[in-house]
């Protein structure tokens, strides 16, 4: 029988399942263990079916029918829910992951407003979650391949999400697709940035796989820009879509930076994930510091520490300039964290990294500080305090104070309008760049910025492009 409203609204949330802290710290596998098909269900009837205006809907970048596939779930209709998903978001494993659904779909979710508490919102990500797993452990045959080629060649640049999304949009309408990547393996930042333990890699290679059955040609260990130059891929494609991504690190630009033991956090996290550096057998090894600081308070910074935990550091530290109400990181990424023995140092910048004769970190040097009035972001300006300087000792430290757009393409190919940043620029609606045929979205135009925003502004741009050979051919 349906339930009334009223019956949905007292139903309990349910948890969701995780490793324990101090058995987690001792593996690299994933935290959270996922719902049962029972627990999907159970979370999936206490949506309340707000309608086709569902908040849920709006604050979803990509708009998915959140609603229809809870309603499916809820009745166990697993495939249906599955299919109502993947219409609008082609890698829900990896989003029902890593999306932080906390500021997106259950930020405004009409259980949560009735409950007067958003955490008690649908659990959305979770059930999105089950629902891509259940895909993937039931369903053998995942896609009927039946599509027309249509004569046309796009090449895209770059295997993260923006460049798998746009491609996997472009192979179904029938063109041929070849995604160039400059590292050996495809995901961009799913594969060599996000830990094993939040995004198991099976996950992307799954998603990959996909691609592959309907005929996306993947190109590896390829640089355009060096590799093969733009003006030779114009040749080659009847349009170009650019998904580069944010992969230069920054620094922090204080002496001792180039003391040993001071990596990015890029490389500290593309040796680990990608270069599988926590097997002690790997050819490319890492440093496993007994102490390590990490700089940064966002997601990057907590994958570095948490990575550091893993790597059997007795203590991490993250030094952070603000407060922990101004930590960007996300709230379940902190919690995790400090479960997992995380120390924060907070209201702590560093103004030195220190070492030893033989140029080894030992420390970092660091000033307190207090809040001032709020900045452009919006947050409270950390003000450094006179004379409160003093030392965090450290074996290992990582920079992870966040990303800048990949400057490959920009600089091999000055014809492509950047903007002071190094960001691509790329019309919002419809990706297209400066320069006719080619289309641009994801990090390398907005910055480092999301998952789902990289897919949904792809999708966008492969209609456009779509779109855009339509109209040639027609003329
Ligand atoms: P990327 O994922 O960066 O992919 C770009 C790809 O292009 C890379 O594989 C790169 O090698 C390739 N490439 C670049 N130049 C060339 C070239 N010239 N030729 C060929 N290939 C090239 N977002 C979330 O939503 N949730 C999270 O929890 C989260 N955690 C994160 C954790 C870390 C450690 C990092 C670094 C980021 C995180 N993000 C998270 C942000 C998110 O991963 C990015 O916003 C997203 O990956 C951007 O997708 P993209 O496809 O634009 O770029
Ligand atoms: Fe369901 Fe919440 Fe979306 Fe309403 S806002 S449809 S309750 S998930």
């Amino acid at each position: 029988m349906e339930l009334t409203k009223k019956e949905r609204i007292k139903l309990p949330q349910q948890e969701m399942p995780t490793q324990s802290a101090s058995e987690r710290i001792k593996n690299i596998e994933e935290v959270p263990l996922g719902y049962t098909p029972e627990m999907a269900i159970a979370e999936a009837k206490r949506c309340l079916q707000c309608g086709p205006n569902a908040p849920c809907i709006k604050d979803c970048p990509v708009g998915i029918n959140i609603p229809g596939f809870m309603a499916e779930v809820a009745k166990g209709n697993f495939a249906e829910g599955v299919k109502i998903l993947k219409s609008s978001n082609l890698l829900p494993g990896v989003c029902g992951r890593v999306c932080p659904q906390e500021i997106q779909c259950q930020k405004n979710c009409t259980l949560g407003k009735i409950l007067k508490d958003p955490s008690k919102s649908v659990s959305i990500g979770n059930v999105e979650r089950f629902l891509a797993d259940w895909e993937r452990e039931n369903v053998k045959e995942q896609e009927e391949i039946n599509i027309t080629s249509n004569g046309k060649k796009v090449g895209v640049v770059g295997s993260g999400p923006a460049g798998l999304t746009a491609a996997g949009e472009l192979a179904r309408t029938g063109y041929e697709v070849h995604v160039y990547e400059a590292l050996h393996s495809p995901g961009g930042v799913l594969a060599y940035g996000i830990p094993e333990f939040r995004l198991p890699k099976v996950i992307v290679r799954d998603e990959v796989k996909n691609l592959e059955r309907i005929g996306v040609n993947f190109h590896y260990n390829f640089v355009v820009g060096k590799t093969m130059t733009m003006e030779e891929m114009i040749e080659q494609y009847d349009a170009i879509f650019v998904g580069s991504g944010a992969g230069l690190p920054s620094f922090l630009g204080i002496p001792g930076e180039n003391l040993l033991g001071t990596y990015s956090a890029n490389e500290y996290l593309t040796r680990c994930n990608l270069m599988k550096a926590f097997d002690e057998n790997s050819s490319t090894p890492i440093l496993r510091g007994d102490k390590v600081v990490v700089v940064g308070g966002g997601n990057v910074a907590m994958d570095s520490a948490r990575t550091a935990l893993r790597l059997g550091a007795k203590e991490v530290k993250l030094v952070y300039r603000r407060s922990e109400a101004e930590l960007p990181a996300r709230a379940e990424e902190l919690e995790h964290a400090k479960e997992e023995g995380l120390r924060l140092c907070l209201l702590e910048n560093p103004v030195e990294i220190i070492g030893d004769e033989k140029g080894w970190v030992t420390g970092v040097r660091v000033v307190k500080m207090k809040l001032g009035e709020p900045d452009a972001s919006g947050r409270r300006r950390p003000i450094p305090i006179e004379g409160s300087e003093f030392v965090e000792d450290a074996d290992i430290v990582v920079i992870a104070i966040g990303n800048s757009p990949n400057p490959l393409i920009p600089a091999s190919y000055p014809a492509i309008e950047t903007n002071r940043w190094g960001c691509i620029v790329a019309d919002e609606a419809t990706g297209k760049t400066s320069v006719e045929g080619i289309f641009a979205a994801g990090d390398i135009v907005l910055g480092a910025a999301t998952v789902i925003k990289a897919m949904g502004y792809a999708k966008d741009a492969a209609k456009s492009i779509d779109a855009y050979l339509k109209e040639k051919t027609d003329n």
